[in-house]
């Protein structure tokens, strides 16, 4: 879709947006599943991703809940999406990280795209910042600040109640591995 910077563009445009970008589900975001919770971010900073301390996108140096929440309350809108890929088994590391990595490549276009007409849109990426090999967190700023979103658990919310709460599934069954960002948009 060439994007008229002047033009306004419905959900099923931002959609339309998605699915040129290469993401194999997407949905309108429903604005009321957006719960920033404290216990998201309790399990956050009992660290069982390893994230914790390590990224700029993740807490604590994405922000406090109070923070980062009333950053997110301004909006109405927005759109959520997926990247799912299968694996050969539970321990088919390779294609998750493959899946994962075509994830954050499709939401990079998503991102640029949606900003041509809505700048100040608000992207939540999928889990901790991979963009460099070595996070720079804590000894110097991020390499790359524009393209640095907290995940969506940095904001709190509980991304399975999200992705049903907006019509769509969060696992797509065995054998499958899926990623979920979201952005909102005005
Ligand atoms: S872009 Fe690089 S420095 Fe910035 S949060 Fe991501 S991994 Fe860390």
């Amino acid at each position: 879709m060439i994007i008229n910077p002047t033009e306004e563009l419905n959900i099923s445009d931002y959609l339309q947006l998605a699915e040129e970008a290469g993401f194999t589900h997407a949905a309108s975001l429903s604005m009321e599943s957006l719960l920033f919770r404290q216990e998201v971010r309790d399990m956050c900073s009992a660290d069982l991703c390893r994230s914790y301390g390590r990224s700029w996108s993740c807490p604590p140096a994405a922000g406090s809940l109070e923070a980062i929440s009333s950053r997110a309350k301004g909006f109405c809108r927005g759109i959520i999406v997926q990247t799912t890929g299968t694996l050969a088994d539970d321990f088919d590391i390779a294609s998750i990280r493959s899946i994962s990595e075509k994830h954050a490549a499709c939401f990079d276009i998503l991102v640029r795209q949606i900003r041509k007409i809505r700048p100040g849109c608000l992207p939540m990426g999928a889990g901790a910042c991979k963009r460099c090999r070595k996070c720079t967190y804590p000894d110097r700023p991020c390499r790359h600040p524009d393209k640095l979103w907290p995940s969506m658990e940095a904001y709190g919310l509980l991304v399975s109640d999200v992705c049903t709460r907006s019509g769509l599934g969060y696992n797509y069954g065995s054998g499958t591995m899926t990623f979920t960002s979201c952005i909102l948009i005005d």
